[in-house]
């Protein structure tokens, strides 16, 4: 019998039957895994209550009886996450997050710096550090680069021209093309989403700087704004799915 053991948080939880529950973690050690937990449902006793979203577990699974499922059977909460769990913003930017993964990963593929990724910035709004537009800014970025669709920022996706060298504050993203576009190049395109160069060089900052720092940075007003819609309608396309967590969090943003 092959026994797992790892941190895990929850990406989704499904009802199963009267008595169990199928989920899905996020592991340090495995990536992505759906286990069931017997009887979850039914008996509170039994995993006492902790396989709610968002905190950090330890969990142990077994292969079950079938091949491919594994059965949880050892839980125990390590970080409760508590402040996410009582505030429903925290609890739509998390949810969020948790489907990016879960629609994006495949499963059993290791994912350690998602992982410390998620993890961190979980931390970071349940203890107030960060304000939850940037934390997402920043997850969504750094998810990218993770992910091996990073947006290119550095230079016009037509003329080349390097944005330092792009003459006013006026620039342009490309979703198509994953790329920003000088207003030149633009002429008069309605479809590319505006950014002024502020806000990409923030951007930048953010994909390229250590991730201390990156969580440090204070980030203009117009950027956040505008690096939202940036990157809410970026992951969307190159991920390729529909996200209902976003919904939820216009719902209550
Ligand atoms: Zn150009």
């Amino acid at each position: 019998m092959k026994i797992l053991s790892s941190p895990a948080i929850i990406l989704k939880r499904i009802e199963y039957g009267d008595f169990d529950l199928i989920i899905t973690f996020f592991t340090l050690n495995y990536g992505k895994i759906t286990a069931m937990a017997k009887y979850a449902k039914k008996s509170k006793k039994r995993f006492a209550s902790v396989l709610e979203p968002f905190g950090e577990l330890n969990i142990v699974t077994t292969s079950g009886r079938n091949k491919g499922l594994l059965i949880l059977t050892e839980v125990c909460l390590s970080h409760s996450f508590m402040e996410i769990k009582k505030n429903i913003l925290k609890t739509a930017y998390a949810s969020y997050w948790a489907e990016i993964i879960n629609k994006s990963v495949e499963s059993s593929v290791i994912e350690k710096q998602l992982y410390i990724l998620f993890y961190k910035l979980l931390d970071m709004i349940d203890k107030n550090l960060i304000s939850e537009t940037a934390a997402n800014i920043i997850f969504q970025i750094r998810f990218a680069n993770i992910s091996g669709i990073k947006p290119q920022l550095e230079k016009c996706c037509k003329c080349k021209s390097e944005i330092n060298r792009i003459k006013g504050e006026k620039l342009f993203f490309d979703i198509e093309k994953g790329s920003v576009i000088c207003e030149n190049c633009n002429s008069g395109n309605k479809k590319n989403i505006p950014l002024f160069k502020g806000t990409v060089k923030q951007l930048l900052w953010v994909q390229d700087k250590e991730i201390e720092k990156v969580l440090k940075m204070k980030f203009t007003e117009y950027c956040l704004q505008q690096a939202t819609n940036l990157m809410e309608h970026f992951i969307g396309y190159y991920v390729g799915k529909e996200f209902n967590s976003l919904k939820f969090l216009k719902e209550v943003g």
